[in-house]
């Protein structure tokens, strides 16, 4: 509004001041020339006498709007074409008939509202000699009505214009301010907890885009709330169960006074696999919550093929169970940025369900080697596959294919969403395949180590 009003200020005063030059300028030309004509005219006579100078003014002088006096050297009028011939002879004190009879040319214009005035003077010289001047007065009420016209059109379109400025801005402020009320509103309410609460979009432009980032973040806040539910209450059913029978195991203890000590002993190690079980679980929570946390240790290179030795060299025992081979084809030197912690936890997390879904006498293969400034890892198996339908969801927290299954070898469903956090956390990426009763296939690539550090 400021810089329209600045606007409509200069748009008032340039034009009127570029027109008032102009009439002044061609004013200045037709009444100096007229004062040029009549003083070198008179230079003619050989002295400034009154009836020769009448008689040629009477000759010279239209008598149109103009007033025309002709002086002599003491300031007597001679000839003035307003009055009465019998006032002449007047002295005529004038300003600038004092400053023409020093010998100069003036000229100069007022304008003031309704009136334009130009006054133009000459001197009339004589042999050299400065004997009389010329003045001639100039009033033109046309040319004052024409500015006049101007100065009013040019006021009434401005004020025209600074009417709509207003209007308009008030609207369009109003406008904007009332979508932002509404964002607030809807800012305010999401805050409160109304997660996935959406605010209306309307047209395309930088607010609605706002609006509609909003809404995402909403969405998004929505479901996260919602994942941190689950999870809660995913833990909380999973630490359930163990507790459970460690709590049915030792009430019949206690309240079983004659229990034979080995029926004793084999509770006491049924409640010891279950607090085992409770210590891996709270081991795998507290892990889940330090990479949801974003907590980054120092990464430096890691000699994968050493931690796929040693993760196989751990899981003899329980393969062994089964009679399951594991069968290592390591490249040598394949080294990965990270930590060692994290590597083992990818390493063993998939091995180890390798085993477990494994069948009788089945096999584990894992191919190791660098390709094209990556890493690659295979971890095959012969044994139970996944179905289709349960592949995209096996990374899922707590999600499990056969719960049963599991459970009986010990599982929480949480292992494979450690694995995919902490290769995504290694900018690696992880690909299942798998087929029903002939085996599971899990590939995974990650950048070669290109750090320099402890090996
Ligand atoms: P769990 O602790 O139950 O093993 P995971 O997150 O490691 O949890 O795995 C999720 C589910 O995916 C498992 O319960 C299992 O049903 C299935 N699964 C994972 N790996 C394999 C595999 N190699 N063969 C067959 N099923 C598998």
């Amino acid at each position: 509004m400021a810089i329209i009003m600045l606007m409509l200020v200069l748009l008032n005063i340039y034009p009127i001041i570029v027109s008032q030059n102009f009439i002044f300028r061609s004013k200045r030309e037709t009444l100096q020339s007229r004062t040029a004509l009549f003083s070198s005219t008179l230079s003619g006579l050989e002295s400034m006498e009154p009836e020769a100078v009448t008689k040629i003014m009477g000759l010279l002088d239209d008598r149109g709007t103009s007033r025309v006096i002709v002086t002599d050297d003491s300031f007597r009028s001679i000839y003035d074409n307003r009055l009465e011939e019998s006032s002449v002879g007047k002295t005529v004190l004038l300003q600038d008939i004092r400053r023409a009879m020093e010998g100069n040319d003036l000229f100069y214009a007022k304008y003031s509202g309704d009136s334009l005035e130009c006054i133009a003077a000459a001197p009339v010289m004589i042999a050299g000699n400065v004997v009389g001047t010329v003045y001639i007065q100039d009033s033109d009420p046309e040319q004052a009505a024409l500015l006049a016209d101007i100065q009013r059109n040019l006021s009434s379109i401005s004020l025209l214009v600074s009417g709509g400025v207003i209007v308009l801005s008030l609207i369009l402020s109003n406008f904007l301010t009332r979508r932002i009320a509404e964002l607030l509103a809807a800012i305010q309410r999401v805050r409160e907890g109304e997660y996935g609460y959406r605010a209306e979009i309307r047209g395309k432009d930088e607010i609605s885009q706002i609006v509609g980032e909003f809404n995402l973040l909403s969405d998004r806040l929505a479901k996260v709330e919602s994942m941190r539910r689950r999870f809660v209450s995913d833990a909380s059913h999973e630490l359930k169960t163990p507790l459970a029978s460690v709590k049915i195991l030792a009430d019949s203890i206690v309240q079983n006074e004659d229990m034979p000590s080995e029926v004793i002993r084999d509770f006491v190690e049924d409640i010891r696999q279950e607090v085992n079980r409770l210590t891996r679980l709270s081991e795998k929570l507290l892990h889940i919550t330090k990479l949801d946390a974003g907590e980054k240790a120092e990464f430096y290179p890691v000699d994968l093929t050493q931690t796929v030795k040693r993760v196989a060299h751990m899981l003899e025992p329980l393969a062994a169970k089964d009679a399951v081979r594991i069968v290592l084809e390591l490249s040598l030197d394949c080294y990965v940025d990270g930590t060692e912690e994290e590597l083992y936890q990818i390493v063993f997390n998939l091995m180890e369900n390798s085993v477990k879904y494994n069948v009788q006498g089945g096999k584990v293969s894992v191919f190791l080697y660098e390709r094209e400034k990556e890493v690659y890892m295979i971890i095959s198996d012969t044994g139970l596959g996944i179905p289709e339908e349960d592949l995209d969801r096996i990374y899922e927290r707590f999600y499990r294919v056969d719960k049963a299954r599991s459970r009986e070898a010990g599982g929480s469903g949480l292992g494979l969403s450690i694995v995919k956090n902490a290769v995504s956390a290694l900018r690696g990426s992880i690909k299942t395949e798998s087929t029903v009763g002939v085996g599971t296939r899990v590939t995974i690539r990650f950048p070669a180590s290109t750090l320099e550090g402890p090996v």
